[in-house]
């Protein structure tokens, strides 16, 4: 059985190199975060964290519909640079109609969140569907010199295998978690890595909080999941804080130097953004229930 998917007429984005260009105060960075995921009583006090705190968010999403929640939010906050991604369980849905997917993909500003997962979901036909979905996506960042965000969990050679042989110019590994191995590989690449919420919690993620090198480390906050995933309590964007304090403290840094080079980081990534696309065409695609 197969049911059409529409994505409904899109809202022109945001052009993320404006975020420079109009001198926006930037304070935090949130280089991971699941915008759309808030409930619509939740969203507008969300927003207002965000501009009160002054943190710049790449908002990814996980199919069309959470894009296109994500594009209507972002028109209301600066500081949300919004991307069109494929989470890793649901890519069996997508994988009958790649052609549909990449016109999706190269709609978006930024790519994400994309990626394998072989830690959490197991089934081999999955892991194929993955990488047919992950190699389109990678592929149209690469075309387009995007911004990719990624999921890696348990994958993490099979991502390595997949970036390096591409020409990509700007790559988050985000809540990496695998092996210091291939993550050196991965920073041989030229690739940032995120440190998020697991640093409050997961001693594995503070060795690699102390091992990314400076100029490799965005921070994130995988809200408003991430904090429920280890605590059941809702991530809301403050969480930043407590994430920048802990990996200062881990860094032998004050929060304020960490602060800085997190930020020139991500403007490193932002600047490298393509100018977007206009998004006002009407795309269809089909693509059968996972
Ligand atoms: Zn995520």
């Amino acid at each position: 059985m197969h049911r059409t998917i529409r994505q409904r007429k899109l809202a022109r984005v945001v052009n993320p190199s404006n975020i420079l260009a109009s001198g926006l105060d930037i304070l935090h960075v949130d280089a991971h975060s699941h915008i759309d995921k808030y409930t619509a009583v939740e969203i507008a006090s969300v927003l207002d964290e965000i501009e009160h705190h002054r943190i710049l968010t790449l908002a990814v999403s996980v199919d069309p519909t959470s894009y296109q929640r994500t594009l209507e939010i972002t028109k209301g906050c600066p500081y949300l640079v919004p991307s069109f991604g494929v989470q890793t369980w649901d890519a069996p849905r997508f994988v009958k109609d790649l052609d549909a997917l990449a016109a999706l993909t190269r709609n978006s500003p930024t790519i994400g969140e994309i990626g394998l997962d072989h830690r959490f979901i197991t089934d081999p036909g999955s892991h194929l569907a993955q990488a047919a979905v992950f190699a389109t996506m990678l592929d149209c960042a690469e075309a387009d010199h995007k911004l990719v965000n990624i999921h890696s969990a348990g994958a993490e050679l099979a991502v390595l295998e997949m970036v390096r042989t591409r020409n990509l110019e700007s790559v988050i590994l985000h809540w990496y978690l695998g092996p210091l191995e291939p993550l050196g590989a991965l920073l041989d690449c030229g690739h940032y890595f995120t440190i998020g919420v697991a640093v409050l919690y997961d001693e594995h993620i503070r060795a690699i909080a102390r091992y990314i090198p400076d100029d490799r480390l965005p921070t994130e906050t995988d809200n408003p999941g991430g904090e429920r995933f280890h605590t059941g309590r809702t991530g809301r964007p403050d969480l930043i804080t407590r994430i920048e304090t802990s990996v200062a403290r881990l860094r032998a840094t004050d929060t304020e130097e960490l602060r800085c080079l997190v930020k020139r980081n991500a403007l490193r990534l932002v600047k490298a953004l393509p100018e977007p696309l206009q998004t006002n065409d009407v795309h269809r695609m089909k693509a059968s229930p996972s």
